[in-house]
């Protein structure tokens, strides 16, 4: 989830976000609901409700009415069958118009969704769904509902490659919530209280597993080279592990803050954030990751992290009073084993370190750092400046310039007696680590030296493929890949 954005009104169209619309009255949550827009001449509505004629909307329950957007206006839409469902996509604002491409691409990734769920007893979750694209320039993000969702891209998804696969991510992610938090989610959240905050602290499960699978998922639907997928994991491994909150704070916990202070725009959003949280998007997802690839060594490649939320979605219908984590463990030590529950805890409840690298053994990928021996940079002062002359945002915990006593909002002035100005890089490529260097800065107007010793430049990681690992391993990767691999594209 994400705040609902306010509604938008401008000439041309509309797009009603109803939390920010409808008003909720207790005792009349579980009447049944009917909507008439009044539309000019030539504007069409669409909505995931029921509309019986057009700008006519009706809907079980207010519950369904603030799933349910409204967007009206004068938009483009494709519609196709896709995984047993009736897609619609619905876009306002610029794109390329081709339409085949964009039907191929969003089937595939609707249907790589619901191979996730292949085990489950459970039907679909809907039969019909709605895309709700809005594309302008700086655009980004999107919000889950019932069985839509509001979506924003910057047109220039269209026409880039890169950003066409950041664009599909995000359609998986948006989609995948479809069942992870909009068929069945954390007990505390599964009835909406709409008067109070609402606490969980599983938000790594909604939101963590779900961003797992929307890099996996266009690797399964044939969308993105394995190689490309390796690229981006690795990416995602480094932006976990080498953030200075790394082990300063538990996914529980930082699921549990989410509102109050992970989304939280106010004054607490300070620039050393970094130094004391971690995101459950990301590090949840290698939890996802982690737990995947260790029931699939476990079972011998029979059952996965897509059986354990085939579970969930069989086990836990939206409204019959949601998972704990209790029950998430369960079906952990069900489908994998007790001794993975059991690590698990220490994953989400604790700060032990993810095995990641051993997790990515069991298919035959290994976890290493780049190279950077030949980088004219080879030492790191550990902060995060802005501005000429630089003043330090951040020290990283524990870093280099951390333990020297360097503090946000000092003003950095030389290096060893050089004005430091824009160059700071340029000038750490005359040391190497363990070096110990004379920085000047002001603090509160006062002119203050510190030594400070070096630290060596962090490598980003990178992810190989072994050439001669074991047959066995190879298969896995395939399985967990959905049939692709590295040169399949
Ligand atoms: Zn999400």
């Amino acid at each position: 989830p994400r705040p609902a954005p306010p509604p938008l009104l401008v000439a041309g169209h509309v797009l009603l976000t109803p939390p920010a619309v409808f008003v909720y009255a207790d005792g009349f949550r579980d009447e049944p609901v009917d909507i008439t827009l009044n539309l000019p001449a030539g504007w069409r509505a669409g909505s995931g409700m029921e509309q019986p004629e057009p700008g006519h909307f009706v809907a079980p329950h207010y519950d369904r009415l603030v799933d349910s957007p409204i967007e009206a206006g004068t938009f483009d839409l494709v519609s196709f069958e896709a995984g047993g469902m009736t897609i619609d996509f619905l876009i306002h604002g610029t794109w390329d118009e081709d339409e085949e491409r964009l039907a191929n691409d969003i089937s595939a990734i609707v249907e790589a969704s619901a191979g996730v769920f292949e085990s489950a007893s459970r039907s679909l979750p809907t039969d019909r769904y709605l895309f709700l694209l809005h594309s302008g320039p700086g655009l980004g993000g999107g919000t889950e509902y019932y069985n839509s969702t509001v979506v924003h891209t910057d047109p220039r998804s269209f026409w880039d490659d890169e950003r066409w696969g950041g664009f599909l991510g995000l359609m998986a992610h948006e989609f995948f919530h479809t069942w992870n938090v909009k068929r069945f989610r954390p007990a505390s959240i599964d009835r909406y209280d709409y008067q109070n905050v609402n606490y969980t602290e599983l938000l790594w499960v909604a939101e963590g597993l779900t961003s797992y699978y929307d890099q996996l998922l266009p690797v399964r639907a044939g969308l993105m080279p394995v190689a490309d997928y390796r690229k981006q994991l690795a990416d995602t491994i480094g932006g976990v592990v080498d953030n200075p909150g790394y082990g300063q704070d538990t996914l529980a916990r930082a699921s549990y803050e989410a509102w109050t202070k992970g989304y939280h725009r106010g004054p607490d959003r300070a620039a050393d954030k970094a130094n004391r949280t971690i995101s459950f998007y990301s590090q949840g997802g290698l939890v996802g990751l982690v737990l995947d690839l260790e029931i699939r060594r476990i079972s011998r490649g029979q059952r996965s992290l897509d059986t354990v939320m085939s579970a969930l979605y069989d086990d836990f219908p939206l409204g019959g009073g949601g998972f704990t984590y209790t029950d998430f463990r369960a079906r952990v030590a069900a489908v994998g084993d007790a001794i993975l529950a059991e690590r698990l805890d220490g994953w989400v409840y604790g700060t032990e370190p993810l095995p990641i690298a051993q997790a990515l053994e069991n298919i035959g990928w290994s976890l290493d750092r780049e190279d950077i021996s030949e980088d004219p940079v080879q030492v790191s002062l550990g902060v995060s400046i802005r501005g000429n002359p630089p003043v330090v945002r951040a020290p990283r915990l524990n870093g280099a310039a951390w333990r020297a006593g360097v503090n946000a909002g000092d003003e950095l002035l030389a290096l060893d007696g050089v004005r430091i100005g824009s160059g700071l890089n340029t000038l750490l490529r005359r040391y190497d680590p363990e070096d110990t260097v004379e920085l000047a800065l002001f603090r509160d107007g006062h002119l203050k030296t510190l030594g400070v010793t070096l630290d060596p430049a962090l490598a980003d990681h990178e992810i190989i493929v072994y050439e001669d690992a074991a047959q066995s391993r190879s298969q896995m990767r395939r399985d967990w890949l959905g049939g692709m691999d590295e040169g399949d594209e």
